[in-house]
């Protein structure tokens, strides 16, 4: 079915990471309905902005708010919104972090992958899509094409995944699920509308796949090896120093990954081939 809900993106400037320095909202609904997607960081500006956007667009206040994660930049901004009396929805895995980011608000149920909301006339699903986090949320609207991505895919780059929440396995197995949708648009968690979906997610498949490689080829000449040695020896200056420690968390992901393949073993903090 057509539908005429309007999906509106409410970019909220944010202190997140460099060079992204906004999360985005979505807003999703009709003058009769909408839901909010994210909330943003806990500053009155999420708040104004939201507010702005949804009289800018002629949308109903939100009543029902589906946080994608709990991290900081995309969570504690339903502080900001309890004037609108919502009822927030994460998936179970992800409900103690957001049970922290959003106190002393409680008013959150847990969602299951692939339930469905109808929003008026239209269907859309929450899909649970760990990699970022383990029970990191995306929003697939059907009859939009649309794909709301929470920060497992972002509009420049790639995302960071930070174990013991990021998990690089789940990852790769949250790309492929995601390549089988039928989506014209991605709304990512940060940056603009990603408006060739699938060569995005076979592009940041492959940085990862590339990333898995180079690591094994670095560790095949170099055993014995820290974590934070191999992020140097890989990245060398091309990435910018605030951003280091972000790597180093991806590059153990990927570590973690190489061991439960069986293709990397560690020792105390040193990794070297299997
Ligand atoms: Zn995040």
């Amino acid at each position: 079915m057509e539908s005429n809900l309007k999906v509106v993106r409410v970019p909220i400037t944010t202190p997140t990471l460099y060079p992204n320095t906004e999360s985005n909202s979505y807003l999703i609904g009709n003058d009769k309905e909408c839901i909010l997607i994210d909330a943003g960081y806990d500053q009155t500006e999420t708040k104004v902005l939201l507010e702005q956007a949804i009289t800018k667009h002629n949308l109903a206040i939100p009543k029902k708010i589906i946080l994608t994660h709990g991290h900081q930049d995309h969570a504690p901004g339903v502080k900001q919104l309890t004037h609108w009396s919502p009822t927030v929805y994460c998936h179970e895995k992800e409900r103690n972090m957001i049970k922290e980011a959003v106190y002393p608000f409680t008013q959150i149920v847990p969602v299951k992958d692939n339930e469905a909301f109808i929003i008026f006339d239209t269907k859309i699903f929450v899909l649970h899509t760990p990699g970022h986090t383990k029970g990191h949320l995306s929003v697939y609207i059907p009859s939009k094409k649309v794909l709301i991505s929470g920060d497992n895919i972002v509009s420049e780059g790639t995302t960071w995944i930070g174990p013991p929440d990021g998990d690089m396995h789940d990852y790769l197995e949250t790309l492929k699920k995601l390549n089988q949708l039928d989506i014209e648009r991605i709304g990512p968690g940060h940056g603009d509308w990603v408006t060739a979906p699938y060569e995005k997610i076979q592009f940041v498949r492959k940085r990862r796949i590339d990333r898995e490689n180079q690591i094994i080829n670095l560790l095949k000449t170099n055993n014995n090896l820290s974590s934070e040695e191999i992020t140097q020896l890989i990245y060398q200056d091309t990435i910018h120093p605030s951003v280091f420690g972000v790597a180093n968390r991806t590059m153990e992901a990927h570590l973690l990954k190489l061991i439960q393949d069986g293709k990397v073993s560690k020792q105390g903090d040193r990794y070297s081939i299997s």
